[in-house]
């Protein structure tokens, strides 16, 4: 597999916002001479015929080098779990399609007929899908349950849940440079949201301490500034202190929306013909909107869109069409 091949959409590309076409930003901002910009990874990899870009996103940085690797140690098939809404599952699923790699897929939970749309798009990528109990699915670290994933599938090259191991930090680690070249001067900081948090923790890595590094975590709880630590603490860099976990973006936790959510997701639609997600980059960009006092006069604040709009045909099939698109 050649390098080349993944390296054609680089760099995605980085906009600014007019903060005057729309009340969505509190007016601070201007009184503050605050500019935001946003990088698109969204764009990245290829447009799907009729679907949303599945292979795409943070999920394209993750597998970036997963990918090579799997190719390089001679791997014809890539193995990962995900629940049934996973933006991961969807992204492994399109990037084995595009690159030739059987993919098999561990489902969480109970098989519901007809497949959700993640899940039907995984298959017709020709992923093969095997539902799991949630407790077994638990249980997926043991070393029973990987004896028992070979006995079944043979030789596979595993993928985490999420995606998240050394080299999918290596991948979220070329976003920052990436983003200073473009701007052609450094941010003050680079906003994420954070699902298991290895994104902000390559993009941490890659920094260097250039700048400040802003997750905003949209899972509710604690943990992930610890979860952060632990992914920097094994990839062995020394890391600059230079980064905080913002805890309150939530909105009642993960796949939990609020009715105020959905409204700044559609009315952010109008205002700049920008789609978010509802389970990731619209709670990131909801809580930067309130945010101009957390940050100096004149600074530059760069928001990465993660991508996840896979996600939204099956949460407005679950949830009556919250998300207009
Ligand atoms: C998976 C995902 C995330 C979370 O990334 P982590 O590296 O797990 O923190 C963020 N945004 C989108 C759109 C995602 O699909």
């Amino acid at each position: 597999m050649d390098l080349n091949i993944l390296n054609t959409s680089l760099p995605s590309p980085i906009q600014e916002f007019d903060l005057t076409a729309s009340s969505l930003f509190s007016k601070s901002f201007r009184e503050r001479d605050i500019r935001i910009f946003l990088k698109r990874d969204d764009l990245l990899g290829l447009e799907v015929q009729g679907t949303s870009r599945a292979f795409c996103g943070n999920k394209w940085r993750k597998l970036k080098y997963n990918l090579l690797e799997a190719a390089q140690s001679g791997h014809s098939t890539l193995l990962t779990f995900g629940g049934a809404f996973s933006n991961h599952i969807a992204a492994v699923a399109a990037a084995g399609q595009q690159f030739g790699f059987q993919t098999i897929g561990i489902i969480r939970g109970e098989q519901v007929k007809p497949l959700n749309p993640t899940l039907a798009y995984a298959k017709s990528c020709g992923m093969q899908l095997a539902f799991v109990t949630r407790s077994a699915y638990r249980e997926k670290h043991t070393e029973a349950f990987q004896d028992s994933l070979s006995r079944k599938y043979g030789t596979f090259y595993p993928i985490p849940e999420g995606g998240t191991n050394a080299l999918a930090l290596k991948g979220a680690a070329e976003l920052p440079s990436e983003i200073i070249q473009q701007l052609g001067f450094q941010p003050n900081a680079i906003c994420v949201c954070c699902g298991t948090g290895g994104t902000l923790a390559g993009i941490i890595q890659g920094l260097e301490g250039r700048c400040q590094a802003i997750g905003y975590s949209v899972l509710k709880g604690d943990f992930m500034s610890a979860e952060v630590a632990k992914w920097l603490q094994s990839s062995q860099q020394n890391i600059s202190g230079n980064w905080q976990i913002r805890t309150e973006a939530h909105h009642g936790g993960y796949a939990k929306y609020t009715s105020s959510l959905i409204d700044f997701i559609n009315q952010f639609k109008l205002d700049f013909n920008i789609q978010l997600d509802p389970i990731y980059t619209g709670k990131l960009m909801y809580a930067l909107a309130q945010e101009a006092e957390h940050f100096p006069k004149g600074s530059s604040i760069v928001a990465i869109h993660s991508g996840g709009l896979q996600g939204i045909a099956g949460f407005n099939e679950r949830f009556g069409g919250l998300i207009k698109t």
